[in-house]
């Protein structure tokens, strides 16, 4: 499903060039849950950056359902990403205007998907992660916890292959971290292939497969 091989990613300031990722190759097979762990500046968003197909490598190889993409222009990763893709974000990253059932519309409506189908959809996404009732509320008016779990369900609502969270608990009180943690192991449970970014090693420890990030370079990769 994902299958990087020696990725490198390099950013120029001026006269400044920064290598990030040194050289990262990983595999995630459909319905596998894995972490990428690391401290921080170590390289983890850069990873997931290009791995969400917001960004690209400055060299290597990206097969993503057995596409190279590496090459693509913005347009072409901007459908990749809409049709295979579902993020979270750590700071939750919704629309202060729209209320709950708008923002997990949005992705809907880029794609084309007709307003009785998308109201069903929306529906079922904000159901699944417990929220129904608050379908009218803005996220101001919403806990965090709940503002991420309105987050999840705009990332799954288009019934992406990948699940990508960069550190979905960061911004999280134990309580609410540990419930969005648990709909990320229920999506594991319905063959969701999930990867999740974190520095935090009890996260981490919930997937399947542990991998260390440290300053650019894959350290250490771990069964759990
Ligand atoms: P992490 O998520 O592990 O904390 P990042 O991937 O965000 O690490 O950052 C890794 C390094 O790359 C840091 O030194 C950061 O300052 C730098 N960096 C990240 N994004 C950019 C960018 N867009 N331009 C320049 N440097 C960046
Ligand atoms: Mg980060």
């Amino acid at each position: 499903m994902i299958d990087i091989r020696d990725v490198r990613k390099t950013y120029y300031m001026g006269d400044i060039e920064l290598e990030v990722l040194k050289g990262v190759s990983i595999k995630v097979e459909k319905g596998e849950f894995v972490s990428i762990i690391g401290p921080s500046g170590s390289g983890k968003s850069t990873l997931m950056n290009i791995l969400g197909c917001l960004d690209l490598p400055t060299k290597g190889e990206y097969y993503l359902d057995g596409k190279e993409i590496s090459t693509y222009d913005e347009n072409a990763l901007a459908n990749i990403r809409n049709e295979k893709i579902g993020f979270i974000f750590q700071k939750f990253n919704l629309l202060p205007k729209l209320n709950a059932f708008e923002n997990v519309e949005l992705p809907l409506i880029y794609r084309g998907v007709k307003l009785k189908e998308r109201k069903s959809r929306v529906e079922e996404a904000l159901n699944s992660v417990g929220l129904f009732d608050r379908m009218h509320h803005r996220p101001m008016e919403l806990s965090g916890g709940q503002q991420q779990r309105v987050a999840i369900a705009r990332a799954l609502v288009g019934d992406p292959s990948v699940l990508l969270a960069d550190e979905p608990t960061g911004n999280l009180d134990t309580k609410s971290g540990s419930e969005v943690l648990k709909i990320i192991d229920n999506l594991h449970n319905q063959e969701k292939t999930i990867l999740v970014i974190t520095h935090d090693i009890e996260v981490a420890e919930r997937a399947w497969m542990q991998i260390t990030i440290r300053d650019g370079l894959i350290q250490d990769r771990k069964v759990n």
